[in-house]
């Protein structure tokens, strides 16, 4: 029997830092989805946050086949603007720019601040967009009724994660199952914060290596789940 349980990672705003999980990932290997802000690539400049001067810096356009090999890129729209508008230009021709960059056809994206109408969710699918990632969380394991509406399941950094994680890892029922997990991989910078590179590593630690379980990019699920239905 194929397995029914599916883990993905997605991570926004492809700042330099997606390096460290980019290469974490394939030592465990597993798969994640990477959603870049296509007009801001190579990007760079201070920034204060979390009550740290620290500096914004992202992915450049030269790096992205390196960086990300084995992993999806999708589009994070072209500019970040929430909520999106002008999807012919925010949405397609960012992920067309990216699909040249990285040498094929990005076809999901995220929603940046997670904000949306059904009128995106209508228009999306007109212009052939296969999935689109939201931020509201759901703490289970259901499969999307609308890609064009996928809530995670959580984020890395959840008070929860590790519960999940056992129920997950439990899981064994008839329907298929999805895990997913979102974040930001500046976030794992904080100093003030509970959630470090080394606590996201334990997750992985605990989660790979598992014969039930089919580790897939986003799009390979919803590929994956398409066909099924
Ligand atoms: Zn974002």
């Amino acid at each position: 029997m194929h397995p029914n349980k599916y883990i993905t990672f997605s991570f926004d705003d492809c700042e330099i830092y997606d390096r460290v999980l980019c290469d974490m990932f394939r030592r465990y290997g597993m798969k994640a989805t990477f959603f870049l802000i296509s007009d801001q690539l190579g990007f760079r400049c201070d920034f204060h946050r979390y009550g740290e001067d620290t500096v914004v810096e992202r992915v450049a356009p030269e790096e992205l086949k390196e960086t990300y090999a084995g992993m999806e890129i999708a589009s994070h729209t072209a500019n970040h603007r929430c909520p999106v508008d002008d999807l012919e230009n925010a949405v397609v021709k960012s992920a067309q720019y990216l699909s040249d960059l990285c040498g094929y056809k990005v076809e999901g994206m995220a929603y940046p601040g997670g904000q949306y109408t059904p009128e995106h969710v209508t228009e999306l699918k007109r212009l052939g967009i296969q999935y689109a990632r939201t931020v509201q969380v759901t703490h289970d394991f259901a499969v999307p009724r609308e890609w064009l509406a996928w809530d995670p399941t959580c984020k890395y950094d959840d008070d929860h994660i590790m519960e999940l994680a056992d129920q997950f890892l439990e899981y064994q029922g008839e329907e298929p199952a999805v895990f997913h997990i979102y974040g930001h991989s500046y976030e794992l910078t904080r100093k003030e914060k509970g959630c470090s590179f080394d606590d996201f590593e334990r997750l992985l630690l605990k989660l790979s290596g598992r014969e039930d379980i089919v580790y897939a990019t986003n799009i390979e699920i919803v590929r994956r789940l398409k066909e099924l239905r």
